[in-house]
């Protein structure tokens, strides 16, 4: 039962939380609902999900329809892209997703810019990093993720101005067991530290850590994930 699988996971990082002295209240815990039905995902909504994440525009559209017109679901819901995005989805994909986890080059953050500018919205987005060679296609290498930062920019003197990073998001490798996941998610929060220090100022925007999956989310919570994606464990 979905309802049954999102309080175990809860009562899994409520200990976890309690284990390493973290509140869960940093936690947000994102359904990713993609391949699932719209009435599976109402289900979720009613038992206390907040956040929806789906990995296709093209299917997040015809489930949900734009953001103005989401039916059957409440409008505190928040909509989260976590998969590719190529950019002749972006004009859609900016009017649906409150929250783009997957932004993994300048080109996309320009295109995404772009196309918010055109609805007057600020488009909060992660940067999806690289850490391992093998987990995805796509990503930004921890060496170049400075350089993408500093050209998209944030706070005052963003270069972009309908874009906002918000913090960094990374799939880890298939393992045999997650704590082999453990380097990832440590080299995701050391990335995110280091950008922070090399701003001249504080930079309180950069603070999400989009890490963890069904498989290794406690790992990625002990190593200071704020946002966790959880599909099967909700709806299998
Ligand atoms: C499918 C997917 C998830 C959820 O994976 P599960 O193993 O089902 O929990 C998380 N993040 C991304 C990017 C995904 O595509």
């Amino acid at each position: 039962m979905i309802k049954d699988n999102i309080e175990q996971i809860r009562w899994r990082i409520d200990g976890l939380c309690a284990k390493v002295g973290r509140n869960p209240k940093e936690i947000t815990l994102v359904a990713v609902t993609k391949n699932r039905p719209v009435e599976q995902i109402e289900e979720a909504i009613d038992a206390g999900i907040t956040d929806i994440g789906e990995n296709k525009v093209q299917e997040a559209l015809l489930k949900f329809g734009l953001r103005s017109t989401v039916y059957g679901l409440r409008s505190s819901i928040n909509f989260h892209m976590v998969g590719h995005l190529q950019t002749n989805k972006v004009k859609d994909a900016v009017r649906i997703f409150d929250l783009i986890h997957s932004v993994d080059s300048l080109h996309l953050a320009e295109e995404i810019n772009k196309q918010a500018g055109k609805i007057n919205k600020i488009q909060d987005v992660l940067l999806e990093i690289k850490t391992s060679p093998e987990a995805t296609k796509f990503g930004i290498l921890p060496e170049d993720v400075i350089e993408i930062f500093n050209s998209v920019g944030s706070g005052r003197d963003r270069s972009l101005h309908n874009i906002k990073v918000r913090g960094l998001m990374t799939i880890a490798p298939l393992v045999d067991e997650p704590e082999k996941a453990r380097p990832y998610f440590r080299m995701l929060r050391e990335l995110r530290d280091k950008l922070g220090r090399e701003r001249s100022r504080p930079f309180p925007t950069l603070s999400i850590l989009s890490m963890g999956m069904t498989d290794d989310f406690e790992v990625a919570i002990e190593e200071g994930a704020t946002m966790v994606r959880i599909g099967r464990a909700i709806f299998e």
